[in-house]
């Protein structure tokens, strides 16, 4: 099941896709008979996060690119909910930075609230994966030695289009094209710390509320963004997140 979120007079409304089209879903998430075409609706964020955890390194061939140790535990960090971006909006390039880089990355969305959960109970907790850009200002990252403001910015967390509710994330590939060059590709079986992994480990530091989200980290191939560029971030099973650099 894909899931979209979408804008009427200000309200999201939650969806569910039916090949082009959206079937409107009412109180408690039941279906109504009301169905819209997929072109007319404009997309939101497809959850509503609280926070959005993100894994730092979880690429074997990105932390070899950085010249870094792979880590023997995640390195997470946050960005805040004022990030979200919607599929098809604009990423706003900050005066404060001279090098914006995308970073393609599997977001895994939370669907029954997980604290201190077992690594062997994680898959109850998730309801699904949509595709996430964790745009960062790279020359504050370095400049500041903490992430908080490289990675911060509104419009930092671009998400969607949907929540595929039934992906199998053993070997999903995941693709960045910039203008339409391909710039990364890999798949999710070369993740460094596993899914459930990572959501035992978050849980056990923060609780995580229905909503929210956890970046599972980028693949090697990062680079920069300009003002006028499309940027795709492709996940089989999930679909394209489109965004522009404003
Ligand atoms: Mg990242």
């Amino acid at each position: 099941m894909k899931i979209v979120r979408f804008d009427r007079d200000g309200q999201g409304i939650w969806g569910v896709v039916e090949d082009s089209t959206v079937r409107v879903m009412g109180a408690g998430f039941k279906p109504s008979n009301e169905v819209l075409s997929l072109s007319d609706v404009s997309l939101l964020p497809p959850c509503v996060p609280t926070k959005a955890v993100c894994a730092g390194l979880n690429y074997r061939e990105h932390a070899l690119e950085l010249s870094m140790d792979i880590p023997e535990e995640p390195i997470i960090f946050l960005k805040p909910p004022s990030c979200l971006c919607e599929p098809g909006g604009v990423i706003r390039y900050p005066s404060m930075t001279r090098n914006l880089h995308y970073e393609a990355e599997l977001a895994i969305v939370i669907g029954v609230l997980a604290r201190d959960v077992p690594e062997s109970e994680a898959h109850k907790h998730i309801l699904g994966y949509t595709c996430a850009n964790d745009v960062t200002a790279r020359d504050l990252q370095t400049k500041d030695g903490q992430w908080t403001r490289a990675k911060s910015f509104d419009t930092f967390l671009p998400l969607g289009p949907c929540i595929e509710t039934e992906l199998d994330t053993a070997n999903a590939a995941i693709s960045l094209r910039l203008n339409g060059e391909t710039k990364q590709h890999s798949t999710t079986a070369d993740l460094i710390f596993s899914i459930p992994y990572l959501v035992s480990f978050v849980s056990r530091v923060m609780t995580l509320i229905p909503g929210d989200v956890i970046l599972t980290g980028t693949p090697s191939g990062i680079g920069p963004m300009e003002v006028g560029d499309l940027v795709e971030v492709d996940i089989d099973g999930i679909g394209i997140l489109k965004n522009t650099v404003g």
